[in-house]
């Protein structure tokens, strides 16, 4: 060990480092790559999202906002909030505008969470949940959803492993990396027992607005939740702004407070000049959202068509933008298949194991990718797969 490294916090030592991170390295040495393996829009932000960036500098509004965010930007989210999702949060004292939603996620938890507190993680999940969680000083408790129930949480699992520690639950649906969404009875069941054991949920709703088949509910428009729940929400997926670093919690106002207690003295506000786009996002930006769902649907489509083709068995998820196909007939694990796909047919996915409990037999399958580059990747995963049954009939 060397002499600095025994500075280094013991809650920090014992991390692992994100295990997508390991194949995007690996794939950036390989040229030819077709990557099904990031998270993020291959939309260029809008334009005049863009220019009301431009114009906010060249105004020189170049100094800090208010701590909670620029006061116009509260306001065109909780009238956005209310129109889109039905949920009514006051401007002044239940939104804070984030470093994007990673940094509402870290707020949120750290805002509720005394060492030893319990938070339930509810896997496959976007990996920063559970070391958020862990960083807090709280417990992860992880549940596994499996492809069986579509990744829906049974409310019988989640019973199972509540205890006297319990604080919270985090949920993400339209959810990364399954794209499983919940509808209102589902989530129903979720909200019963919550209230039951007089829990909180925070509820990472990052991928609300790509709905394909039916519009997202919010746990916090069901009865008796809107005080039991603390959304996160951003402009990174729907309106392509992963760049800008921007998102924002939607709170009962003693939650609100205490998150905001953090975010003051860890961030002291969000960006400026994306805050002003951010404004222009929600005033004139959402036939550009509806227009890239549209691509989305037709992409999501086509691959969970051509999935199944080339045989790996895959449902239909009602969002976000990934589909999460079994790998299980090839009998590789979802790392072998990952890695050998990469360095055989120079196509980059992402393990189901690296999203904990549930994923392990899967991959993740990003289709914000363009239409004729998903088309390629097909063609080669087919031909990986053509091998692998040849072989095995040899
Ligand atoms: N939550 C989920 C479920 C995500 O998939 C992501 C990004 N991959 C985030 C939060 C973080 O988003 P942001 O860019 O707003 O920090």
């Amino acid at each position: 060990m060397t002499m600095t490294k025994s500075y280094i916090a013991k809650s920090v030592e014992s991390m692992r480092p994100s295990g997508i991170r390991k194949f995007f390295d690996l794939a950036a040495t390989m040229e030819g790559v077709v990557s099904l393996g990031v998270g993020e829009p291959d939309f260029v932000t809008s334009w005049s999202i863009r220019e009301a960036a431009i114009s906010s500098l060249e105004s020189g509004f170049t100094s800090y906002t208010a701590n909670a965010g620029l006061i116009e930007l509260r306001r065109e989210i909780s009238h956005y909030m209310s129109s889109r999702f039905h949920v009514n949060y006051s401007p002044q004292d239940e939104i804070i505008i984030t470093n994007g939603a990673s940094q509402a996620l870290d707020i949120a938890i750290r805002a509720i969470t005394d060492p030893g507190d319990e938070i339930i993680v509810v896997e496959p999940c976007f990996v920063s949940y559970a070391p958020l969680v862990e960083l807090a000083g709280g417990k992860a408790v992880t549940i596994g959803t499996t492809g069986e129930t579509g990744f829906k949480l049974q409310p019988e699992q989640l019973e199972a492993v509540i205890t006297p520690k319990t604080k919270a639950i985090l949920l993400c649906y339209p959810n990364n990396p399954t794209g499983t969404q919940l509808d209102t009875a589902d989530l129903q069941l979720i909200a019963d027992i919550v209230k039951k054991y007089d829990l909180l949920v925070i509820a990472d709703e990052i991928y609300a607005e790509l709905a394909y088949d039916k519009d997202h509910t919010s746990i916090a428009t069901l009865d008796g939740m809107r005080e039991r729940t603390i959304l996160i929400n951003g402009f990174s997926k729907a309106f392509a702004m992963t760049g800008w670093r921007l998102g924002f919690t939607c709170a009962p106002e003693d939650i609100s407070s205490a998150m905001l207690k953090i975010h003051q003295y860890a961030m002291m506000c969000a960006s400026t000049p994306a805050q002003y786009a951010a404004v222009e996002a929600l005033q004139h930006g959402m036939a550009d959202v509806e227009s890239m769902k549209k691509d989305y649907r037709r992409r999501r489509n086509y691959l969970v068509q051509s999935l199944n083709e080339i045989g790996l068995d895959c449902h239909l998820p009602g969002g976000a933008f990934y589909v999460f196909p079994s790998i299980q007939s090839t009998g590789l694990t979802s790392e072998q298949f990952a890695e050998q796909l990469l360095l055989e047919e120079k196509v980059a996915v992402v393990p189901g194991s690296v999203f904990g409990e549930g994923g392990e037999g899967y991959i993740r399958c990003s289709y914000a990718s363009s239409m004729s580059q998903l088309q390629e990747a097909i063609k080669r995963i087919g031909l990986f797969i053509e091998k692998r049954n040849m072989n095995e009939v040899a």
